[in-house]
């Protein structure tokens, strides 16, 4: 999404001389990668558009993932950006030598560029929890990453460890589909109420024919998300967060008729502090007769399923591993060396950080989009990245004017930065007792800890006194 985004606007602004790299076979990213059972996105879907590109065929208010990854295919081959792109070319190494950045590729190609916009996204590592005896299950085994459509789920007995907003997608979508559905849940989560309309006919052509109502809809959606959602999270004593609580609690006590299972479901820390869920058919999906829900601890995985820390069996032809990312690694693997040899493992020793999540001290003329510390859990990352990179291009101005021939972060407006997250961060929902995510080593929240609106405005135009502008 933002490395398509990126080739639109540099193209827009008049830097024609840009190449994607691009590891995979196909653009799309998180679209292209997660093709699970029920895979959607919860934001809207015509706030979850380019703002340039609205599209009026939408099927649903939370379209389907292949939906979405048919929408930034048309957008790339629409804007040109496509023929730019080279596929099946990963990155492996990234060197500023001599004042521009060299690199080299997996297909053992090199290049020397002036500019590097690491467009490489936040959730794309899949994290395989260690559990004991993964490696001897008998059955069909994967990630919800690595989705294997091979494996017919049909008629067969299938689990799902974890429950994360997408073993809940999964859920919805596949506990009518399977013989036997078991989701092993070792923390419930607040549910938020989804309805999800499919756009009619004449909605589409009135689209269509006025684009203008789907410009207002996205404005519309987007000041409600950011009024309400965006603001409640970084404030945990905010009557909006409190309307959430109200509301996940509302749809528990509602929806779900059984008091044992209803308990079972019940967190015990605040709506928000996890990423929020939303969904329309959780509950009723697992309160169907071949659904259950195992709250016991897995003890270990053996040949014929997985045993429950009540000595229980449950046995499974198919286990589905929804255990989430590993959310630290950015850009790596690549191997990034800034100036003076400065390697990012070494500035990235302790923990990613990365000023406004954009530029990284020493790493001149190389940027950011959704890096480490940005808005992840506040908004949709199509407008975090289309804000980050309009300011980007503000950086990217200083040199190409000639006031300056490398542009980077001052380590002390960096350090700054970080002090006044952290502090910043203890009045949001994702540190009032939860274990999430959004949590760094330390327990603090990697995210933007501020409202949305002040992240617009910080990314306006750049403050050049945080920036070391040399040459
Ligand atoms: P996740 O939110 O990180 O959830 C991982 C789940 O696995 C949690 O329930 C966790 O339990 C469980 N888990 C981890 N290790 C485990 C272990 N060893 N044993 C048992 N359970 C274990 O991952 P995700 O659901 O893939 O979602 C990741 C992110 O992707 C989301 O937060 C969201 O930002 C994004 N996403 C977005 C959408 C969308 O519609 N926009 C849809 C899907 C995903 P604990 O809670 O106990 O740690």
């Amino acid at each position: 999404m933002s490395g398509i985004l990126s080739g639109i606007k540099l193209q827009e602004s008049g830097h024609d001389d840009y190449v994607i790299y691009e590891k995979a076979d196909r653009m799309g990213g998180t679209w292209r990668e997660n093709t699970y059972a029920g895979v959607a996105c919860d934001v809207p879907s015509h706030l979850y558009s380019y703002a340039f590109a609205p599209n009026p065929n939408w099927s649903h208010r939370f379209s389907p993932g292949a939906e979405i990854q048919a929408y930034f295919e048309k957008v790339a081959r629409d804007y040109g950006v496509e023929e730019r792109i080279r596929f099946d070319e990963e990155i492996t190494k990234c060197e500023f030598k001599d004042g521009r950045w060299h690199i080299e590729t997996s297909k053992g190609s090199s290049d020397v560029v002036d500019f590097v916009i690491a467009a490489t996204g936040v959730l794309h590592h899949p994290n395989v929890p260690d559990i004991k005896g993964l490696e001897v299950f008998e059955g069909d085994c994967f990630h919800t990453a690595r989705w294997d459509h091979d494996v017919p789920l049909a008629g067969r007995r299938v689990g799902v460890i974890g429950t994360g907003s997408t073993a809940i997608q999964i859920t919805t979508a596949l506990a009518d589909q399977v013989e036997h559905y078991s989701l092993f849940q070792r923390t419930p989560q607040w549910v938020m109420p989804q309805e999800n309309p499919a756009y009619t006919e004449s909605e589409r052509e009135n689209f269509q024919e006025h684009p203008e109502v789907m410009k207002e809809m996205r404005g519309s959606m987007a000041q409600m998300f950011e009024d309400t959602f965006a603001t409640a999270v970084v404030d945990a004593n905010s009557p909006l967060l409190k309307n959430i609580e109200d509301l996940c609690r509302k749809n528990l006590e509602e929806n779900v008729s059984d008091p044992e299972l209803r308990e079972k479901l019940r967190p015990d820390y605040r709506a928000g502090c996890k990423r929020l869920i939303m969904s329309d058919g959780f509950y009723d999906s697992l309160q169907r007769p071949n659904a259950e829900l195992v709250t016991e601890g897995i003890e270990q995985i053996e040949s014929k399923g997985v045993r429950t820390s009540d000595g229980r069996l449950h046995e499974l032809d198919v286990l589905v591993i929804a255990t989430g990312f590993r959310v630290d690694q950015f850009m790596r693997p690549m191997a990034v060396i800034g100036r003076n040899g400065t390697q990012l493992e070494e500035a990235w020793a302790d923990r990613p950080t990365a000023y406004l999540s954009v530029t990284i001290p020493d790493f001149p003329n190389f940027f950011m989009l959704n890096g480490p510390n940005g808005p992840v859990g506040n908004f949709s990352l199509i407008d975090v990245a289309d804000l980050q990179l309009g300011y980007i291009l503000q950086l990217v101005e200083k040199v190409e004017s000639g006031e300056c021939r490398e542009i980077s972060a001052l380590a002390a407006a960096s350090e700054q930065f970080e002090e006044d997250r952290v502090e910043a961060a203890a009045n949001t929902v994702w540190v009032t007792g939860c274990n999430s995510w959004y949590l760094d080593d330390r327990g603090i929240p990697a995210v933007w800890p501020w409202t949305f609106h002040r992240f617009r405005e910080r990314m306006a135009s750049p403050d050049l006194s945080a920036y070391e502008m040399v040459g």
